[in-house]
């Protein structure tokens, strides 16, 4: 098993990315709860939330193809939505 200096730089970058997109859907969650979440208000907080999930992803993306290089990690298909009836 092998691990180096980029898989714990690797696993940081994931989880900052994550918190951060945390953060926004907590206040996304906040608002609606409170029932601030108005059309305009949605159509401000929804890029930056979806922005916040794109950084998290391709983060853990990045992780995932460390750890698969290192053969911790067998590469796997991504999940795919299938239709159903
Ligand atoms: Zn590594």
């Amino acid at each position: 098993m092998k691990f180096c200096a980029e898989c714990q730089t690797l696993l940081e970058g994931v989880v900052v990315a994550l918190r951060q997109h945390e953060t926004l859907m907590h206040i996304g969650i906040s608002l609606n709860l409170d029932g601030h979440l108005t059309d305009q208000v949605r159509e401000e907080v929804a890029p930056c939330l979806v922005k916040s999930f794109n950084v998290a992803q391709v983060a853990w993306d990045g992780y995932c193809e460390h750890l698969i290089a290192h053969g911790l990690l067998i590469p796997v298909r991504k999940a795919v939505a299938v239709e159903t009836d």
